[in-house]
């Protein structure tokens, strides 16, 4: 697999396995089964991977399964298949909750060592007590209660006596400490609701910051990769390992989360757009999901290429988007076979080709690689241009067709526009031309030149295909994580985001399979949609246009 370069966290390894601190790294990928994953967790995918890939270690895929309110076993398969579909395999598949019990035992021994107590205060409260940045916390009445009543009322939590939000169980550390996580954070909490795993076994959850470090002391992890809004928990992860009596002691290690212009990237904000409607599901092609972007045509090598490239570090700028679709065409310019679509159809009638001729061309399926071998194409009387590529009273320097101009007409002939054919409002509705038959492609005609080269399709052979083509999803380029801009993702939805247009492809593509992909001439690289291609009807998502500016 792709090798991740040097690295911050790669030199800790490095480090750790040289002292003889670690004889094998393992690291895990922890995902809440909360929503689908996005080309975010690609990133954390592809470091935690990617790292134990190099040292011969080894990756649990692990669920981090502790808020049953939100959770689903649709995400729990959906994530799997993205992993997969990626190119990695996990040693191991865990689910947190089935940790549950273990965890509750070490709350216990928090409370046996007088670590953690009950507090009756209110969500409201909690919050008031907690101070600010520049105050310090006030301590809770319910902070002395004995080790007995703890030990009592927390299992009378378990037992399901108290409603939600009556009780919780926090760590007792130290209220005035300058890190606020340090005072006396939450550790469990009531939650009467059916989990996707256990049921309804249990009515208390343990909170991600109670359960994280224990899940990966749990499982023997040396290094627990995450992004750096956690780096304020860090000591609170060693508090959690150290005072629960953890054998293993994971480290952890921050990075800086991966920010896509043009995008949004947080579960939370995706699943608003699939709830509200401005979306076609999690898997849309415009989304920034892994489904969704396996949707619109992307290949598992041009994500991980795109990953590798913006690097690890713990800077988190936003990328540019032109880079991930620097990195799609770069890996389809050998792999897809060219062919010529027309997404705007406007008829043409050969008038001095024989009625009732088909002949066909020869073209290669890849001038790049020869290998891939040629392809065959019908020609006749009657063909499909493109609108655009006609224009009746054209401005200076246009090349293509207008009345009395010649054209080549891609692996075909010249053609020459003779006549226009209008319907009663004006609008054209078909072009009469004549072709040279001494112009054919292949034969070096070089009696003259003409500057337009533009593409077609045979009218009466052609296949019937549906283009879907995308803009970006958000209009704004700035990064999302921005708190002003919490609640104004929705109004920066972009309304024309997709465009669909009906017109035809050659015909040698009627066995066309979902996520075959091909690289139309003259308009990018285009994948056969899974979800509404039928027997009658081809459709394709563009997966990106031809050329960009852009440059890595
Ligand atoms: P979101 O904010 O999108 O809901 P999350 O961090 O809550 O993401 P988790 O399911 O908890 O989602 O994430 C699993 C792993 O993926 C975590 O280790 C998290 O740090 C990492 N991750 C999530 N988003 C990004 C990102 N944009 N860049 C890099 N890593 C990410
Ligand atoms: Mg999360």
């Amino acid at each position: 697999m792709d090798n991740l370069g040097s690295n911050f966290i790669k030199d800790v390894m490095i480090k750790d396995l040289e002292s003889g601190k670690h004889d094998k790294i393992i690291t895990r990928f922890p995902p809440e089964p909360n929503g689908y994953l996005h080309i975010g967790h690609a990133k954390s995918i592809i470091i935690n991977f990617g790292l134990a890939d190099e040292f011969n270690g080894k990756t649990n895929l692990r669920f981090d399964d502790t808020n049953p309110l939100k959770e689903d076993v649709e995400y729990v398969n959906s994530i799997k298949e993205d992993v997969k579909w990626l190119g990695f395999e996990w040693d191991n598949l865990f689910f947190a909750s089935d940790y549950f019990e273990e965890m509750y035992k070490r709350a216990v021994l928090l409370i046996k060592k007088g670590l953690a107590y009950v507090d009756d205060l209110s969500a409201d409260e909690i919050r008031e007590y907690r101070g600010t940045l520049t105050s310090p916390g006030k301590e809770s009445p319910y902070r002395d209660r004995s080790i007995e009543e703890n030990l009592d009322l927390f299992q009378r939590m378990r037992n399901g006596e108290f409603a939600n939000g009556e009780k919780v169980l926090r760590a007792k550390i130290d209220m005035k400490s300058p890190n606020i996580n340090l005072r006396d954070p939450v550790i469990y909490r009531i939650s009467h609701a059916t989990h996707h795993n256990t049921g309804d076994k249990w009515c208390i959850y343990p909170m991600y910051a109670f359960a994280h470090p224990l899940e990966d002391a749990i499982e023997d992890v040396t290094h627990s990769i995450c992004t750096v809004e956690f780096e304020d928990q860090r000591p609170l992860y060693n508090w959690v390992v150290e005072q629960c009596e953890m054998a293993s002691k994971p480290q952890q290690i921050e990075f800086g989360r991966l920010n896509v212009t043009n995008t949004v990237m947080s579960k939370r904000k995706l699943k608003q757009l699939v709830d509200e409607g401005f979306v076609d599901g999690w898997d849309d092609p415009r989304m920034p999901t892994i489904s969704g972007m396996r949707r619109k045509g992307f290949t598992p090598e041009s994500i991980r290429n795109f990953v590798r490239e913006t690097g690890v570090s713990k800077g988190s700028g936003a990328v540019d988007s032109q880079m991930l679709e620097h990195f799609v065409r770069e890996d389809l310019k050998l792999k897809a076979p060219r062919t010529m679509g027309i997404l705007n159809p406007l008829k043409v009638v050969i008038t001095n080709y024989p009625e009732g001729q088909i002949e066909l061309l020869d073209a290669e399926i890849n001038p790049e690689v020869p290998e891939m071998g040629m392809r065959k194409i019908p020609f006749s009387r009657e063909i499909y241009i493109e609108k655009d590529d006609f224009m009746e009273n054209p401005p200076a320097k246009y090349f293509r067709l207008f009345p009395g101009n010649e054209v080549r007409l891609k692996h075909a002939y010249f053609i020459k526009c003779e006549e226009v054919i209008k319907d009663i409002n004006g609008e054209v509705v078909e072009l009469r031309c004549t072709y040279d038959p001494l112009t054919k492609s292949g034969t070096g005609f070089t009696g003259r030149k003409v500057k337009g080269t533009i593409h077609w399709v045979e009218a009466n052979n052609s296949v019937a295909a549906e283009f879907r083509l995308y803009e970006p999803l958000i209009l704004d380029s700035t990064e999302e994580e921005n708190a002003e801009e919490e609640k104004t993702f929705l109004d920066k939805v972009n309304p024309d985001s997709l465009v669909v247009l009906q017109g035809f492809v050659e015909p040698n593509m009627r066995e066309s399979m979902p996520h075959d992909k091909f690289q139309f001439f003259r308009h990018g690289y285009f994948n056969v949609d899974p979800k509404h291609t039928t027997v009658d009807k081809l459709v394709f998502n563009r997966i990106v246009s031809l050329k960009s500016s852009f440059k890595i």
